[in-house]
């Protein structure tokens, strides 16, 4: 995951990100730290072929990433139990340390009423300002990262990115 760049804690704290900030790829729930995973990944696309969600892709590298642009990831854990060379810590809580950040492109920000990412999202970890107030905010407390408010957004004005309060202990 060492391909994601990391906002400011102050900025997740406020759910706001610039959409400069944007990942361009990251690994499925639960794999290993970054050199251990490649260290044990064979680029066999087990686990992109298991995800029901098909969330996962095979990169031009041949590993397998995230892309929340295809869809939401259910923490189903299938891509974990269908690799057979330890690329995975399926004991790992949380699966990884992904949160969702929203840019100050929001449509609520700008005026327009607008809540598609919180009628979406399944832990309730977003609010909007009613009448438009303001731009959506994103609770990094609550948010698991799985990705569904971002295909949502008419406006992409959301991505994903690494907690850095958490990434000590991933
Ligand atoms: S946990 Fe399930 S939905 Fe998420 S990436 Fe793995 S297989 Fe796909
Ligand atoms: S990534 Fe998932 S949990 Fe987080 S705000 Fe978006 S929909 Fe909600
Ligand atoms: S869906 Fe996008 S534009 Fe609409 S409130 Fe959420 S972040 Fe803002």
């Amino acid at each position: 995951m060492d391909d994601i760049r990391s906002p400011s804690r102050r900025a997740l704290l406020f759910g706001h990100v610039p959409a400069a900030s944007s990942p361009a790829a990251c690994r499925p729930p639960w794999s290993k730290s970054e050199p251990e995973f490649l260290a044990a990944c064979t680029r066999c696309d087990a686990c992109v072929r298991a995800c029901p969600e098909q969330v996962l892709l095979r990169g031009a590298d041949g590993l397998p990433r995230f892309e929340a642009h295809a869809g939401e990831c259910t923490f189903c854990g299938d891509c974990v139990a269908a690799c057979g060379n330890g690329a995975f810590e399926p004991a790992r809580d949380p699966p990884w340390t992904l949160v969702a950040g929203v840019a100050d492109t929001c449509l609520s920000a700008q005026g327009v009423v607008c809540a598609s990412c919180r009628e979406v999202c399944p832990a309730s970890a977003i609010r909007v300002p009613p009448g438009a107030r303001g731009a959506a905010t994103v609770d990094p407390e609550t948010c698991t990262g799985c990705g569904a408010c971002v295909v949502p957004c008419p406006v992409d004005a959301i991505a994903l990115h690494h907690a850095p309060a958490m990434e000590a202990v991933a």
